[in-house]
């Protein structure tokens, strides 16, 4: 995010993950700028691949641009950095209606805009439903099981979904939905929910440093769903591992996912 984070060039960071082991990086938007072609090669020469691309600009909701501009930006990076999958997040309840209904039926019209765009980039689309405490503003998909309707109402083969431990961890029907629907999952992202969360979206904790049950959300997602991709790490942090040497963050990460995911 601007003004937090490793303040590191895309270029170290690339160096450090490849010296690490690391089989991939997702990348933000803001930290590709005009050389996606360049950052991807980069990656692959390093030995790892671009797993994925955070995000389109909201597809319904206040926020939601009012034409394909930014979306069409979205797509044509991701296939420029040679990124398979592109992360949706929906936004939030569109103006003027109430509740997540009407939103979801906007949702779906408008990914039978964005799907052919994707498909025809190479790209796929992955929904990520978001802890219901981000609804309003920012999601109209709070569950994988909403997720999967979100994109089986798109009727598109590149429209999958996104599992991420700190939307999840809560579900009980977890398991349940990630195995009704076999080889839709895009993306897995992987952080910990702290047992005392004090922002509700900068302060993600470390794996094993909260109680979400790691491993079993990992099964559900592999076993269950059929997922055979990377796992990334997405930990939001301004208190805490965003203050830490970039370096010691991804070590502590190495050690953490062998031990409890
Ligand atoms: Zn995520």
């Amino acid at each position: 995010m601007d003004g937090a984070g490793a303040g590191w060039s895309s270029e170290r960071v690339i160096d450090a993950c490849a010296a690490r082991g690391y089989g991939g990086i997702v990348f933000w938007r803001r930290e590709i700028g005009s050389r996606a072609v360049e950052i991807g090669n980069r990656v692959r020469a390093a030995g790892m691949q671009v797993a994925g691309l955070c995000r389109t600009p909201y597809l319904v909701g206040r926020d939601a641009p009012r034409d394909e501009a930014d979306l069409c930006a979205s797509i044509d990076m991701a296939a420029d950095l040679g990124a398979q999958v592109l992360t949706i997040v929906t936004g939030g309840t569109e103006p003027g209606t109430k509740g997540v209904i009407e939103t979801q039926k906007r949702l779906a019209e408008r990914l039978a805009v964005a799907a052919p765009l994707a498909a025809a980039a190479g790209v796929s689309l992955a929904l990520e439903p978001l802890n219901p405490m981000f609804g309003g503003n920012r999601t109209c998909i709070f569950t994988v099981a909403d997720a999967l309707a979100a994109a089986d109402a798109a009727h598109a083969p590149n429209v999958g979904i996104a599992v991420d431990v700190y939307h999840v961890w809560w579900d009980r029907t977890l398991a349940q939905s990630l195995a009704a629907e076999r080889g839709r999952v895009l993306g897995y992202h992987l952080c910990d929910w702290l047992e005392n969360t004090r922002h509700m979206l900068l302060d993600r904790g470390m794996m094993g440093d909260g109680v979400a049950d790691l491993r079993a959300i990992r099964r559900a997602v592999e076993d269950g769903a059929g997922y055979a991709g990377l796992c990334e790490v997405e930990v939001f942090s301004a208190e805490d591992w965003w203050k830490r040497d970039p370096a010691e963050v991804l070590d502590v990460i190495v050690d953490r996912f062998r031990r409890y995911c």
